[in-house]
């Protein structure tokens, strides 16, 4: 199968993934759609970046009714995500009647009551904020048809296992429920067992995705020169629009200032900002108002901006998941990114088990001098 109109979608929907400019389906899309037009229970396991969000939402939107109840509801780690989410699911409802709504934690919560009262059918939300409306009596669930959890792996490494749960016991036992995870671990298999009815694992691995083409160097540095060294790396590698992690929330605030102070369009993302500030940084950072963007690992998790060229890791990840969640942040779609690692001499352990668990070896660069950096 290789295009959208061979899934026997609704005429509408086709023609607004055909205004998303997506030509055909990517392999996850490709297993998944099917699957879950059927009506089964989906495990959906390939990397970021692959096209999940479709694989799902297109179905989605495909089986809602103009009936003015909530029909599926989305489950995603993090409100950038969830708003990330909506605005696919929206495009891809683009001719079609329905409503859907994001709701998250730090957004007024009678903006989102009052545009619950209109009637949507279509709920996608971070878990924390659902159960709360949940418990208001806001929002009712007895008539989902879909569960969808989204980035399992990410919610229940965040700490959301027992608010899943009592969000699914609101919702009927027929339901269809399709879970989504870039990785499959103990917790994440035992969440399904529980709550799945004969899931069928849809795995699109290594080999057969149209993998984000994604460079992976490291560069040498010290503690000391730190800073000196990532200016360098960005301009030497010429860096347009780049997420750079750090380890901290103070971190990401005291590198977001250094890189001020040298000229460079920097902003920060982080837990502790109002979600006012984490829209308005992510809004400048999608139109490229801000050229780098520094954030902690949570911050940034499941973000999709495209066209980001670079992700930096300035602090190093301390384990090689979070490694491979950080660097999917480029390389979206089949575009080419880059990922570089700085990498200080007590490090090199740490680099070796991310190595070897994702399997790929990385050049291991010097920093350029400034001579190199001023001949560009
Ligand atoms: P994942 O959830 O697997 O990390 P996303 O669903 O966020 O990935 O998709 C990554 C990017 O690829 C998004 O910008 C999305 O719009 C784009 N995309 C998804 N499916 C297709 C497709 N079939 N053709 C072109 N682009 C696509
Ligand atoms: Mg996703």
């Amino acid at each position: 199968m290789s295009s959208f109109e061979e899934f026997g979608l609704h005429r509408r929907v086709v023609q607004a993934i055909h205004d998303m400019g997506f030509e055909e389906p990517s392999p996850i899309q490709q297993a998944c759609i099917p699957t879950v037009m059927q009506g089964v229970d989906v495990i959906g396991q390939a990397q970021t970046g692959t096209g999940k969000t479709a694989a799902f939402g297109i179905p989605l939107v495909d089986r809602v009714t103009p009936d003015h109840h909530v029909q599926a509801i989305v489950l995603t780690p993090t409100r950038e995500l969830a708003i990330q989410v909506a605005g696919e699911i929206r495009k891809i409802a683009k001719y079609k009647r329905v409503r859907s709504l994001p709701i998250y934690g730090g957004q007024s919560i009678g903006h989102q009551i009052r545009a619950l009262k209109q009637g949507v059918q279509i709920v996608i939300g971070t878990p924390g904020r659902v159960l709360d409306h949940i418990r208001r009596g806001t929002l009712r669930l007895s008539q989902v048809t879909t569960v969808v959890l989204d980035e399992a792996d990410e919610m229940l490494d965040m700490g959301f296992i027992e608010d899943i749960e009592s969000i699914l016991r609101e919702t009927p036992e027929t339901r269809q429920t399709l879970l989504f995870s870039a990785t499959f671990p103990t917790e994440v298999k035992r969440l399904s067992g529980r709550y799945m009815r004969d899931p069928q694992h849809v795995t699109v691995n290594r080999g057969e995705v149209t993998v984000p083409r994604i460079d992976q160097i490291c560069y040498k540095v010290l503690e000391r020169n730190k800073l000196e060294s990532l200016c360098r790396i960005v301009d030497s590698e010429e860096v347009q629009l780049g997420i750079i992690f750090c380890r901290t929330k103070r971190g990401v605030d005291e590198l977001v200032e250094a890189l001020m102070a040298r000229g460079y369009m920097a902003d920060g993302l982080h837990g502790d900002l109002s979600q006012a500030q984490r829209d308005r940084v992510m809004r400048r950072f999608r139109k490229s108002e801000i050229e780098l963007l520094v954030a902690t690992d949570v911050a940034a998790r499941g973000l999709d901006v495209d066209d980001v060229t670079h992700v930096i890791n300035y602090d190093i990840p301390q384990d090689p998941e979070s490694y491979v969640h950080r660097i999917g942040r480029t390389g979206r779609a089949g575009k080419h990114g880059l990922a570089i690692t700085l990498v200080t001499p007590r490090e090199f352990k740490l680099l070796k088990q991310i190595e070897r668990e994702t399997k790929v070896s990385m050049v291991l660069r010097e920093v350029p001098s400034l001579e190199d950096v001023a001949e560009r």
